[in-house]
């Protein structure tokens, strides 16, 4: 099987440890760099996206996570993952650097205040119908012309990916159903090949 790393700075790491085991990798937290040169893919959970892109500066995380983004390692994420994962932010507050991977803008907590967390069907291309939780959600403003849109929620982006690089607006680790993780399993098998059989 292959092995996954969960990015363990902050945020709901247990959770995705426990969706991508259920979806048949080996699954492991990553807090240092010699941990992250181990795994086959990384998830980057939901969290706090301010807080995350500190503790990677913090922990020398940020720069050997945006070379191996750059050459080809699967990653998924998940809310503030999705935020770490956009080429660009909507309004960054100062300072706050993404790791990048994704074509794409993206808009922090964008559902507004009235909406702040919600659950909604979402039709996920390529799954089907998942139960989409949404908190504190951002929206995929915009996507480049090599990111393919795979779920859209009231007219905005919440779900894309291009090449390796998968991200959704909500958590499917909050609800039992691995499919999303099992994709993105699938999107590490599919890079390794021989190593993950
Ligand atoms: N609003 C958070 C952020 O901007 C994301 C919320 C979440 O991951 N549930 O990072």
């Amino acid at each position: 099987s292959p092995v996954i790393g969960v990015l363990a700075l902050q945020g709901d790491v247990r959770e995705h440890l426990i969706a991508l085991a259920a979806a048949d990798a080996v699954a492991r937290p990553v807090r240092r760099p010699e941990e992250l040169a181990e795994v086959d893919g990384l998830v980057i959970p939901g969290g706090e996206s301010t807080t995350i892109s500190k503790l990677a500066d913090l922990f020398g995380l940020a720069e050997p996570l945006r070379e191996r983004i750059k050459g080809g390692m699967p990653v998924y994420g998940s809310c503030a993952g999705l935020i770490m994962l956009a080429d660009k932010i909507l309004d960054p507050r100062s300072g706050q650097e993404t790791f990048g991977g994704i074509d794409m803008i993206v808009r922090r907590n964008a559902f507004g205040r009235q909406n702040e967390s919600f659950e909604a069907t979402v039709e996920v291309a390529g799954i089907g119908g998942v139960e989409g939780v949404f908190i504190r959600a951002p929206w995929v403003e915009s996507v480049g012309a090599a990111t393919e849109v795979l779920a859209e929620h009231e007219g905005h982006i919440v779900a894309v990916r291009q090449g390796s690089a998968l991200a959704t607006s909500f958590h499917p680790e909050l609800t039992g159903d691995h499919r999303v993780h099992a994709l993105f399993v699938e999107m590490v098998r599919e890079k390794h090949g021989a190593r993950s059989r």
